[in-house]
């Protein structure tokens, strides 16, 4: 008998998400997995002793709703001196519970049954139920492969009177492209004389390749004010099992941010935030956190050389894209399954991003790993 709920599913065609999928199945059979994004190494034990430190030293009740004063203002100092944005500490920045909580609650805040939101497809897979649970509807533009660059006349004509939030990610998961400042000049032209939010998740600021600068949100005033920032301490210093994010945005938006964050989680939890706070105002980690992923980006490329895979371009984050089609004529979400069970390397299919496109024939690939790792994935990987 199939047992139903008393109530209609508010996410009728979502099943588990593709991470934890992958992921599982990578640990059932053995593979190297390359499919969840997070790093196989350790963070600095520095960074754990200090958790540690301020545990002993008794601080483990609930942090304050917005959070911890001193990680917020290391936070508004890293804007000021990164993208010469100032965000008030007290009523403009506010630690959340990983990126993924401070993208839905951006949404929520403002999205009203009926309203809608533009996502770009490949899309990272929180967005649209995010959307679609606060009763919204996700207008999906798509970013077609190889280059998967925003089509701003398509957005343009994308943009109804109901559109209420623009959802942008650069360095963009699972792509691997950023926003250039010519793109951040379309935005600011298409979205000038509207009250369009953009929710902008960068979480992978600190992972962006070849010199190329970080276009944040936060850098274009006329974005800025109508805009959530949103960052990730997970990423920045390998902890993504901590589920610390942030987000910056102007106050009057940071008072909505706050109703739901108060609401969602209420705090963030106290020792970790005193921690990186720590961390931040030392400048560890992030300023040299570029070159450390590319090399790695590097290294990989190098070691799967000789393969059939074809990589393109990874301009930030940790994902490599890899064009499969010399191969086989498979399915992503099959070949994917395939090459983890027989060949031992879990990935990630993109459909999991896609709604309106069919899938090209690209798998995502995570070089957040040991060299040894990649090593061994590689090797894996040419033979097939
Ligand atoms: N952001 C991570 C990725 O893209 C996954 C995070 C998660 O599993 N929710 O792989």
């Amino acid at each position: 008998m199939t047992r139903t709920t008393p109530f209609a599913s508010k996410l009728p065609s979502v099943g588990t998400t593709i991470f934890t999928v992958m992921s599982k199945l990578a640990a059932d059979t053995g593979a190297i997995n390359l499919s969840q994004g997070y790093p196989d190494f350790d963070c600095d034990p520095d960074l754990v002793e200090a958790v540690a430190r301020h545990m002993r030293e008794g601080r483990n009740q609930y942090a304050p709703m917005q959070g911890v004063p001193a990680l917020r203002q290391a936070i508004a100092a890293k804007y000021d001196e990164l993208y010469g944005a100032q965000y008030d500490p007290e009523t403009e920045v506010t630690v959340t519970s990983g990126g993924t909580e401070a993208i839905f609650n951006a949404v929520a805040m403002a999205i009203q049954p009926g309203d809608e939101a533009i996502v770009f497809e490949p899309v990272y897979d929180s967005y649209v139920p995010a959307v679609e649970l606060n009763g919204g509807r996700a207008v999906v533009v798509p970013l077609r492969a190889p280059a998967y660059a925003i089509p701003w006349d398509e957005v343009r004509a994308a943009i109804t009177p109901r559109t209420r939030v623009i959802m942008l990610n650069s360095p963009h998961n699972p792509t691997a492209t950023v926003l250039s400042s010519a793109d951040l000049a379309e935005l600011s032209r298409l979205v000038a004389g509207t009250d369009i939010l953009i929710v902008s998740d960068e979480v992978y600021e600190h992972i962006i390749f070849d010199g190329a600068r970080h276009e944040s949100m936060a850098r274009h005033p006329e974005l800025r004010a109508r805009s959530v920032v949103i960052g990730s301490f997970g990423k920045t210093y390998h902890v993504t099992g901590w589920k610390v994010g942030y987000a910056v945005a102007p106050v009057e938006l940071t008072t909505e941010f706050r109703k739901v964050h108060q609401f969602t989680t209420f705090a963030t939890n106290t020792p970790t935030q005193y921690a990186l706070a720590e961390f931040l105002t030392a400048r560890k980690g992030y300023p040299e956190l570029s070159a450390f992923y590319q090399r790695k980006r590097d290294l990989f490329l190098r070691l799967i050389e000789g393969s059939r895979f074809r990589p393109l371009p990874s301009r930030g984050t940790y994902f490599q894209l890899l064009d499969y089609s010399a191969i086989t004529d498979e399915g992503d979400m099959e070949f994917a399954l395939r090459i983890t069970r027989e060949h031992g390397v879990a990935s990630i299919p993109t459909s999991a991003f896609l709604y309106k496109q069919s899938a090209p024939k690209v798998l995502r690939f995570c070089f957040a790993k040991k060299d040894d790792t990649l090593e061994r994935a590689a090797e894996r990987l040419r033979r097939l």
